[in-house]
């Protein structure tokens, strides 16, 4: 019998790589709801071939078009942020979280507290609300199954071990487009070079936190809440090839790593079958081909977003939330032509810097009161850094 699915953030990136799973495998799935931004007859056009049953736009400006793009298909339509987070409380078998940035976590929270089980690509979700999260997770009994590519190899390779054994953890990264860039070049960096990732296909957001390394620095966050071996077990190094996704070093000093190739329909059909597998329409691996597989320390000199999320989760509190809202504003203005690409790291450190150190945030609620603030404390730092 097919499953139910929910997928937040059909017309991205990772909604599209989850469409393609589920077209190839029509006996298995069938969709319950489509949620996008705006994109309404993007959206309305996969509700349609997918059969949904409802279909949400985050932005209600964009229902009537939404509306109109269904026309007497049957699919009801939603729009608001309320109608997001009720449509990802709808029972279904499993949902993918697959929303950019913040605007993800009250979605996932709603479906963390029907207890569901929910594929999490959003990893700002799980920056911004950590214990929040986690806490809820446990209290309603929901399953996360780890969609990003590093945490999905971690959670492969900590299957039938013990976390208590785990010695470390290693997240791998690209290092991005600018890898091998000298700070000069950095400062001069346009979008269009910080997007063009020479390893994956992502959306536009997380392509310059690759290239900012804050994508490393959010994961690294990530990572130490799903899984809880301290921050002194968890580690990050540069490997440009992306065929090593992660690795975990056990207390006996042997270490498992997950390989395969970097289409994140790998780590997200892991998620979509677990605890069984499932086929992809991905070549083989190829090491002979691929020839050499390189690793080496990070710089936390050109690229100091991993240092800020460290001492962002060390410090606790509110920082993680900070640091991830800032973050996104600052990527925004990037993208916007407004700021340099070195301005984005800079500017995430004064928000931090400014903000006042509040407590941990325990709620939802909480947790979206410090998102606001720190938008507007990095809005208003923005000026200084204003390219004319
Ligand atoms: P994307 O920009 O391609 O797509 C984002 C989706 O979210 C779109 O459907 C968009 O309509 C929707 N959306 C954006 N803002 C919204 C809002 N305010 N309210 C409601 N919906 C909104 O992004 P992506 O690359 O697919 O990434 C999605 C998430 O997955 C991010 O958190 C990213 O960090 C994570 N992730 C992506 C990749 C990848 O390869 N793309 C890999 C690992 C993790
Ligand atoms: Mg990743």
């Amino acid at each position: 019998m097919s499953r139910s699915l929910t997928l937040l953030g059909a017309t991205g990136s990772i909604g599209a790589s989850t469409l393609d799973l589920v077209r190839r495998n029509p006996d298995e799935w069938r969709i319950d709801t489509l949620t996008a931004n705006c994109s309404a007859s993007e959206l309305a056009a996969l509700a349609i071939e997918f059969g949904a049953k409802l279909a949400v736009v985050g932005d209600e400006g964009c229902l009537p078009e939404l509306r109109a793009a269904l026309g007497s298909s049957g699919i009801a339509a939603a729009g608001g942020k309320q109608a997001l987070a009720e449509a990802a409380a709808r029972p279904v078998d499993m949902t993918v979280a697959a929303i950019v940035g913040c605007a993800g976590l009250a979605p996932v929270m709603a479906a963390v507290e029907r207890g569901g089980t929910i594929a999490l690509a959003n990893k700002e979700a799980l920056v911004s609300a950590g214990e929040v999260l986690m806490e809820a997770v446990a209290r309603h009994g929901a399953t996360l199954l780890p969609t990003d590519s590093e945490h999905n190899a971690i959670f492969q390779c900590l299957a039938g071990n013990r976390i208590e054994d785990v010695a470390k953890i290693t997240l791998t990264a690209s290092g991005g487009p600018l890898r091998t860039w000298s700070q000069a070049q950095l400062d001069d960096a346009t979008p269009a070079e910080a997007v063009a990732h020479p390893n994956w296909s992502m959306g536009a957001k997380i392509s310059v936190d690759s290239a900012t390394m804050m994508n490393k620095g959010l994961e690294y966050i990530e990572a130490y809440h799903l899984f809880p071996v301290g921050l002194d077990k968890l580690d990050i190094v540069i490997h440009p090839q992306s065929v090593v996704h992660s690795m975990v070093e056990f207390r006996d000093r042997s270490t498992l790593a997950q390989l395969g190739p970097s289409d994140m329909r790998v780590p997200i059909a892991s998620c979509l079958a677990w605890p069984e597998r499932m086929e992809t329409p991905l070549g083989p691996l190829d090491l002979a081909q691929i020839g050499e597989l390189t690793f080496h320390a990070p710089d936390e000199q050109r690229f100091p977003a991993t240092r800020l999320a460290r001492d962002a989760i060390r410090a606790g509190g509110s920082a993680p939330a900070i640091l991830n809202a800032a973050n996104e504003v600052a990527v925004a203005a990037f993208l916007a032509g407004q700021i340099r690409f070195t301005s984005i790291a800079a500017l995430v450190e004064e928000t931090l810097t400014r903000s006042n150190d509040a407590p941990r945030p325990a709620s939802l609620e909480e947790v979206l009161a410090v998102d606001s603030s720190a938008r507007l404390q990095a809005q208003r730092l923005l000026e200084s850094h204003a390219l004319v």
